[in-house]
């Protein structure tokens, strides 16, 4: 029996006043009228939306993650090592020891020296905070980092015209801090734009001021395509992001909100943002408009939506000629999804794996343009990225 059941979980500090509760429901077998023990339906009886979080007072000092037993992980598989021959290198034991394997790579045609990247780092406090030591820890590793959606737009210290972001210091600051110890060849910083980076040009901003080269296109803004979301506890920065075109709720501009807020009432406003709603011409017509306002290359970042979602997003992305592309699988991030949605949407990495190869096998076929493809979502160590990696391999090309 599992131990994660519904009604007793550590990401919103729930539990029962049973262990054997019922497999069904997540209840105690006997739920008794006086009980004082927090279960989450009693918690969410009496807190609300407070628990949908994990654990909302981390909030931006912390990462989250599902504790869903998705039953099958990379654990699930073995590597396969034999004495016989080498691959990649002369099979001569002076020769094929461990120092001189080549671990180079290259991703959407950037010259990577390890076979990983750093994924969006967004507008999330804990993104923010620990964007020093990543950006000079991908500088240093010839990587590429990725600046995630919203930075623009939640940075008090932009400046817009016409709607049109002219400057921002934080996204200025996060790429300047990657270039001090970049070499120049070896990865790249990369901007990820979403809807409401696309309205206020952020992409025109870090291709023309910036001199950014790649441009990331995010689908499905915060994961599970139900609109990302970022905690406010400050009443003018609520009212700002708001007039720049954000929902946040509840109305930071209503007297009556404001009073409640200042009295204690609530303490913390939502921002929330788009969810884009893509369609393959206007998607092929957006990717070729970038490339003529100047961007070298034009990767993609999106989540692991239904297996008629990806097998789209592949044909949309191998239409537009997009030079790579990342999957993110259930079920984790920097804390702004719903805990039921962390738990319950979207497809665990090892299953988008198998759906996105399948979909590449297919371009493959019809001969069309294959984007390169990385894959995220709750890796941890060396042995499940060197298992992604290898099953991603077709045998002649590996796209992965
Ligand atoms: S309220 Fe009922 S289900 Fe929740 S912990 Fe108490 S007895 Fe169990």
């Amino acid at each position: 029996m599992p131990e994660n059941f519904m009604n007793r979980r550590s990401t919103n500090e729930t539990r029962t006043r049973v262990r054997d509760v019922s497999p069904l429901s997540g209840m105690c077998a006997i739920c008794i009228e006086d009980c004082d023990i927090l279960c989450e339906v009693g918690k969410s009886a009496l807190r609300g939306r407070e628990i949908l979080y994990p654990s909302p007072e981390y909030f931006g000092e912390s990462t989250a993650a599902s504790n869903k037993d998705y039953t099958i992980d990379w654990s699930d598989f073995q590597i396969m090592t034999t004495v016989f021959g080498a691959k990649g290198i002369e099979a001569d034991e002076d020769k094929a020891i461990f120092p001189n394997a080549d671990i180079t790579t290259r991703f959407g045609g950037v010259p990577l020296n390890i076979p990983a990247i750093v994924a969006g780092l967004g507008s999330t406090a804990v993104a923010k905070r620990n964007w020093d030591g990543l950006a000079i820890g991908g500088a240093i590793s010839g990587t590429i980092i990725t600046v995630g959606e919203n930075v623009c737009g939640m940075d008090p210290k932009s400046k817009f015209e016409n709607g049109k972001v002219t400057y921002s210091e934080d996204l200025k600051y996060r790429i300047d801090m990657y270039r001090e110890l970049w070499d120049g060849k070896h990865g790249e910083i990369v901007v990820q734009t979403n809807v409401e980076d696309e309205r206020f040009g952020v992409d025109e901003y870090a291709i023309s001021k910036l001199e950014v080269n790649v441009i990331e296109r995010k689908w499905g803004q915060g994961a599970k395509a139900i609109g990302g979301e970022v905690m406010i506890d400050d009443l003018d920065k609520a009212i700002m992001l708001k007039k720049r075109g954000y929902i946040v709720l509840p109305d930071p501009e209503d007297k009556n909100i404001q009073k409640k807020f200042k009295d204690g009432v609530f303490k913390r406003f939502e921002r929330h943002s788009r969810v884009g709603m893509p369609n393959r011409e206007g998607f092929v017509e957006n990717i070729e408009r970038l490339r003529e306002k100047g961007a070298k290359k034009v990767f993609m970042k999106t989540g692991a939506y239904r297996p008629a979602v990806v097998a789209a997003t592949l044909r949309y992305a191998s239409d537009a000629k997009i030079d790579a592309i990342t999957f993110d699988g259930a079920g984790g991030g920097t804390g702004m999804s719903p805990i039921p949605m962390m738990q319950e949407c979207s497809t665990p990495t090892v299953w988008l794996q198998a759906q996105v190869l399948r979909c590449l096998r297919i371009l493959k076929d019809h001969g069309r343009h294959i984007p390169d493809v990385a894959i995220a979502g709750g890796f941890t160590d060396e042995t499940q990225v060197f298992k992604s990696i290898a099953m991603g391999n077709f045998g002649d090309e590996p796209p992965m």
